[in-house]
């Protein structure tokens, strides 16, 4: 890779690779096989500062860069992308939390920074996926709290983590400008969840957040009333440079699988790595993950120059879209190369695969990216 990182960035590469592949890696199969979460790790993750990276000094954080979260983003996602999904989480929490008021971010920052909450996002519904202003979950203010009623799913960390950043309409009848985020945790009343069982990041969590007239602090309200769209337009730019570490990880995960094996696989009596054919894949498997690569840590030194900088808009989804392609490339492209050994659970590749095809998916599918950069660049 060319490097472009700064001396405690690149120090901080080999202190989370050594981690990632010294105790996640040889996880990672069983967190995936028996869908069970790992505390264990979370509590590591904890201890080792990744959570409180982002977290501003005054809240007892580390007041780090969003570099340096893709670098831990990426790195564990090399071993595992389920277990990327906590550190992919702290850094959407911080970032959400640039929104929140004093009171919530004195609330909230240190419980993220120990590891003590892990909060993820939830939006989508059954009826509500790539457009939220469709949603039908709602919140009305009565008194001191809101009454939250509606479904949320697909989100993830569900089973696990202690909440998620809400969607809900406070005003249906001003569609998406009625529309506000707040903080639901698992400990308000009314709230129940439903697992779900999905094709990968297994271990992670997922489901239902039922909000059957859940009740809602009001000083949970991130922002004021109707401003979810205002909120949602400079923050996903950030989320999605999170989630496209995580597919680079897998990329590269992948990458490193495939070079392993054929170095040792014989056919004919001769190392497949001398077929032309095979040197073909690998090298475009080279290039994804270093373009990859290169794009996605272009557009986190732009997010560390200025974390509202309205270019991240078009080179955010771009970056999650290239880096969702070359996840999915890269993951095809070994199994390819491994044979019936790539397709077997005896090889990792068959779970990259599957991990992969969520970054096409995810906070906005690739078509939506697409749109997303198109009318990016027709605004001129
Ligand atoms: C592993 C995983 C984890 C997830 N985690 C979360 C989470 O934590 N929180 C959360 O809220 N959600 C989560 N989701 C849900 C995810 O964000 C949604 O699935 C995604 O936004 C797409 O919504 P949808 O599935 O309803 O598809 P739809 O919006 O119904 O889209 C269906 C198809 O139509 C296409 N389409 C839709 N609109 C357009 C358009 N305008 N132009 C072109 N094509 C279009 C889509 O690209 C897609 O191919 C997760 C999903 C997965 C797979």
């Amino acid at each position: 890779m060319i490097a472009t990182f700064s001396e405690p960035q690149q120090k901080l590469r080999q202190d989370v690779n050594k981690i990632a592949q010294g105790r996640v890696a040889p996880r990672a199969a069983a967190i995936d096989a028996t869908d069970e979460y790992p505390y264990d790790l979370r509590q590591l993750f904890a201890e080792l500062g990744y959570y409180s990276l982002l977290v501003p000094r005054e809240y007892g954080g580390q007041g780090g860069d969003i570099t340096s979260a893709c670098i831990i983003n990426e790195e564990i996602a090399k071993a595992s992308a389920s277990c990327a999904q906590m550190t992919y989480s702290a850094m959407h929490a911080c970032c959400m939390l640039l929104f929140g008021n004093d009171e919530q971010r004195s609330r909230l920052y240190p419980a993220i920074a120990s590891g003590e909450k892990i909060l993820g996002l939830s939006a989508t519904e059954p009826n509500v996926g790539s457009d939220i202003s469709g949603i039908e979950t709602t919140a009305i203010l009565s008194g001191d709290h809101y009454i939250m009623n509606g479904t949320k799913t697909f989100a993830s960390g569900v089973g696990f983590w202690n909440g998620w950043f809400t969607l809900a309409k406070t005003d249906p009848a001003k569609g998406v400008r009625g529309l506000s985020i707040f903080v639901v945790e698992t400990n308000n009343p009314g709230v129940r969840l439903g697992r779900d069982d999905r094709l990968g990041l297994r271990g992670g969590g997922g489901g239902e957040v039922i909000l059957d007239n859940a009740i809602i602090p009001k000083a949970n309200l991130i922002g004021k009333e109707g401003e979810a769209r205002r909120i949602l337009g400079e923050y996903l730019p950030l989320a999605r440079i999170g989630h496209a570490a995580v597919a680079l990880g897998i990329a590269e995960g992948a990458l490193d699988c495939a070079i392993n094996y054929v170095k040792s696989r014989y056919q004919l009596e001769r190392l497949i790595t001398e077929l032309e054919d095979v040197q073909q894949v690998l090298a475009e498997m080279v290039i994804r993950a270093e373009t990859a690569h290169s794009i996605l840590y272009q557009v986190t030194a732009a997010a560390d120059r200025d974390n509202k900088d309205p270019g991240l808009h078009k080179h955010g989804s771009i970056a999650r879209y290239y880096c969702g392609e070359a996840a999915m490339g890269n993951t095809t492209d070994a199994m390819q190369l491994l044979g019936s050994d790539g397709y077997s659970q005896d090889f990792p590749v068959e779970r990259m695969m599957r991990d992969a095809k969520a970054y096409q998916i995810l906070e906005g599918t690739q078509q939506i990216q697409r749109l997303i950069i198109a009318r990016n660049v027709l605004r001129g």
